[in-house]
């Protein structure tokens, strides 16, 4: 009797309904259908090839570039019962020729394989003499030179399409944007195919960006007070700041590790690995990390320098929280950072119309630091997409204090102005601040209009105050390496009171970048001790299998055991994430765990 994919779901991976568009996905390939899947992070992709992978006859081949993920996933399918495996350059000759035999014995259901390995004559020949469920291509933006992962042999990979015309493909990619989206069409030829685009928001991650002052005290306070004991990334621009902060956060009683290209290569691996087999580990990295980083239990995202863009700061934030449990992206940003980016893009020597492009999406960013609007509002705009305000960023939770800054705008251009604009913003404050040092007598600062005009502020919020007019182009920086501001063009309507602008207030004296609001918790604070048991009989498990422990169970299944508290097999199987295979392995000792941790509460 053949399953229902729905039955499928329940037995085999242990959920109790798809979500978004995996039933209408699922349907069209099993059905033979060619499929586009555009879906954020954790949107839950893979079950729209492992599915119908399952449900068709043959083995299931999925393209995919990255070798950590794919051992991941093969490593949890083999946990569900599924006969996965994964061919890629990690195998020796003989290991990889026991796969091959498999595929041709058909005795496997999903098999992963890296591109290159996929166009060789030797596995195409191998396929052409047995039965193939479909073709998923997985990261399938790596076809685009669009964007920044591109690999030249996906290129290749409408070779699949001519050599087996009636296999369904399926490609899926998290990439929101639109060239990116028909290129994959155009170069995988799936123009008769469906395409389904979810939705862009992550609801679970909670946005938020405070200025920076010292950036590591702010993290570790952060850290301290809302992630003692998770796993996080903190992304660093250097790999001095990225060295420098692990050791620093090290020192402070946090777990914490270094990656970047400039460690040797067994080091990263090793990094790498540990942070996907431990937990509570924090990853200080450079951009070089988290490519196929595809650990579910990331429960926060730090930027302890501006991301190159938007659409790279929505990659990088995304890899919180993939779960769907409650996360954090949390940045700091301070003026120096604008400062230096502004000057890297007009100081490169890249042609103008790349430059162009650098300075709207700098300006697209620095608009989403300083909004007053809900973040996740303007991230989605970005993406062409929307949502009602939040709740669940810092603007919603705590909206900033608007004012009408026309008045110290004005203060502050003409001050730049008068200037001469040959200088940078710690002295122009000063001038504004009627700061009397020898400096500013020298240059007989102290004798123009602007001098000691600007004493309402402090010199903090004058700091936000040119930020917010860096952010929205009415302030330049000068290109030549010293910081130096300029007024722009339109400045002129300001000055002259045609046009009021308004400005955030900055709040002296807040604890940067901690929320007033207490987060929603992963798990309840009554149900905390039991969970830490159960992630403890997780570990174990993980560690005689060798595993990373999120391959036996997620955090979220574990917060559901912990609240739900099941006394038997029967109600243990309804908690999300406990399928058939895993009720049969695992669930004795789940149960005696619980079972245990409420007699001992009931003597106590
Ligand atoms: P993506 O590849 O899109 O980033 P995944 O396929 O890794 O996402 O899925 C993200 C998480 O959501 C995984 O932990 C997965 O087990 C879970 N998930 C996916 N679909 C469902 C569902 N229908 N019910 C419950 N959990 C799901
Ligand atoms: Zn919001």
């Amino acid at each position: 009797m053949p399953q229902t994919p729905l039955e499928l779901l329940r037995s085999t991976f242990g959920f109790e309904a798809f979500r978004g568009h995996q039933a209408e996905v699922i349907d069209h390939v099993v059905a033979g259908g060619d499929a586009l899947v555009v879906m954020p992070t954790g949107g839950g992709k893979s079950l729209c090839y492992q599915v119908p992978g399952l449900l068709r006859s043959g083995v299931a081949v999925v393209v995919s570039p990255l070798i950590a993920l794919m051992q991941d996933q093969v490593a949890a399918l083999r946990q569900l019962g599924v006969r996965a495996a994964a061919l890629n350059s990690t195998l020796d000759l003989a290991e990889a020729a026991e796969v091959e035999k498999a595929i041709r014995l058909e005795e496997l259901d999903i098999v992963y394989v890296a591109p290159e390995r996929l166009l060789t004559d030797r596995f195409l020949h191998h396929l052409d003499h047995c039965r193939v469920a479909l073709f998923a291509i997985d990261e399938a933006h790596c076809v685009s030179q669009w964007g920044h992962d591109f690999r030249p042999e996906y290129l290749q990979l409408t070779l699949l399409h001519e050599r087996y015309p009636d296999v369904p493909r399926i490609a899926l990619t998290a990439t929101a944007d639109h060239q990116t989206r028909r290129d994959i069409v155009d170069r995988l030829a799936l123009g008769s195919g469906r395409i389904f685009v979810a939705g862009f928001d992550r609801p679970n991650i909670r946005y938020r960006v405070a200025p920076k002052q010292d950036a590591r005290s702010q993290l570790l306070r952060f850290i301290e007070a809302e992630h003692r004991g998770d796993s996080g990334i903190v992304y660093c621009n250097t790999r001095r700041a990225v060295d420098e902060t692990a050791t620093w956060l090290t020192g402070r009683g946090i777990a914490a590790l270094p990656y970047h290209a400039g460690l040797d290569r067994a080091d990263r691996a090793a990094h790498q690995d540990r942070f996907l087999r431990e937990e509570g580990l924090v990853m200080v990295a450079t951009i070089a990390f988290g490519m196929g980083i595809d650990k579910p239990d990331v429960r926060f995202v730090a930027h302890l320098d501006l991301p190159k863009s938007l659409e790279a700061y929505y990659q990088e934030t995304g890899r919180a929280g993939r779960d769907g449990l409650a996360s954090d992206a949390w940045m700091v940003y301070g003026l120096a950072d604008v400062v230096r980016v502004r000057q890297l893009i007009e100081g490169s020597a890249a042609p103008d119309t790349q430059k162009r492009l650098e300075r709207q999406k700098l300006d697209a960013l620095l608009g989403f630091c300083e909004t007053v609007q809900c973040r996740r509002q303007v991230l989605l705009a970005y993406f062409g997409d929307s949502c009602e305000p939040c709740g669940n960023c810092d603007t919603c939770l705590e909206p900033p204090e608007v004012f009408d800054g026309t008045e110290v705008a004005q203060k502050l251009l003409s001050c730049v102005y008068r200037t001469g604009q040959r200088f940078g913003a710690g002295h122009v404050i000063d001038i504004l601040r009627g700061r009397d040092s020898e400096r500013i007598r020298q240059l007989g600062h102290d004798r123009l209009s602007t001098w000691g005009i600007g004493k309402e502020l402090s010199a903090n919020q004058w700091r936000s105050v040119v930020r917010q007019l860096l952010a929205s182009g009415l302030l330049v920086v000068d290109p030549d390496g010293h910081g130096a501001l300029h007024v722009a063009a339109e400045c002129r309507a300001v000055l002259k009171g045609e046009r009021r602008i308004a400005l955030r207030r900055e709040v002296s004296g807040r604890p940067a970048g901690k929320s007033a609001t207490s987060r929603s918790a992963v798990i309840e604070d009554g149900d905390r001790a039991l969970f830490e048991e159960l992630r403890a009989l997780r570990r174990r498990l993980a560690d005689e299998q060798g595993v990373p422990p999120y391959v036996i169970f997620h955090d979220s299944t574990l917060a559901d055991m912990a609240q739900r508290r099941p006394g038997s097999r029967q109600s243990l199987a309804n908690v999300s994430g406990v399928g058939g295979r895993k009720l049969e392995l695992y669930g004795d000792a789940f149960l005696e765990v619980i079972t245990h941790h409420q007699s001992m509460a009931r003597v106590s």
